[in-house]
């Protein structure tokens, strides 16, 4: 069985679908973290992701490896494990940026639904439920107020030892939003045959219910 949930950033969609695919014994695939370790190598070696030549040349470098460990998803790039490095701000406004590309996305593209097509997953992105998996069983969209995503994100980033502005943070969102539901390619909306869910005023449990409840009735 497969189940995307897709949304905006800041929606608590890692944290909800990580916590529905352990009661229901799924995989849980983290898609943006694949956008986000591409996005690393391509700061670190400075590509200019406007230059295609470049781009593609720099996406035949990247070896994108998963692995589960205790059902928690580790993103390798060749042999180094970037989970932790990839979360940084920095890093998720590049992986915006470039996701938006067309060589990027087909990159991901294969690697994405051969985890689907051999698991029982539930996987979070942005396209999951109207490109990656059109025939999921259950697609969420899971969003929330950009205020209260950005007061999420900017309690993660404390916990994280980082030193945050909340509106720093409000307009990456924003900006972010923008970019994700605009692109040609692959635009953030809710799939038509999805279910809505807007978390502003809901908490995790009661979000992780309602979509159990929903993957059990399938
Ligand atoms: O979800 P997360 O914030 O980790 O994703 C980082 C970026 O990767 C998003 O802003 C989005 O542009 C891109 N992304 C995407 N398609 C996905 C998952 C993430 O374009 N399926």
């Amino acid at each position: 069985m497969n189940i995307a949930i897709d949304g905006p950033a800041g929606a608590g969609k890692s944290t909800i679908a990580r916590l529905a695919a352990k009661e229901l014994g799924f995989v849980y695939v983290d898609t943006g973290a694949m956008y986000r370790a591409i996005a690393l190598y391509l700061l670190d070696n400075h590509t200019d992701i406007e230059n295609e030549e470049e781009l593609k040349t720099a996406l035949k470098q990247i070896h994108i490896n998963i692995v589960y460990e205790s059902g928690v998803q580790h993103v390798f790039l060749d042999l180094q494990d970037v989970s932790t490095e990839i979360r940084s701000e920095k890093v998720g406004n590049m992986a915006s940026k470039s996701s938006a590309l067309a060589p990027v996305r087909e990159k991901l593209l294969d690697l994405q639904r051969d985890i689907a097509a051999k698991n029982d997953v539930i996987m979070d992105g942005r396209d999951i439920g109207t490109n990656i998996l059109p025939n999921a069983e259950l697609k969420i969209y899971l969003t929330a107020s950009v205020d209260v995503r950005a007061k999420r994100r900017y309690d993660e980033l404390i916990i994280h030892g980082e030193n945050p502005d909340l509106e720093t943070i409000k307009k990456d969102i924003e900006q972010r939003d923008y970019q994700d539901m605009n692109r040609d390619i692959a635009p953030l909306k809710q799939a038509e045959d999805a279910v809505l869910i807007d978390s502003s005023d809901m908490t995790i449990a009661e979000v992780v219910d309602q979509i159990v409840d929903l993957a059990n009735q399938k």
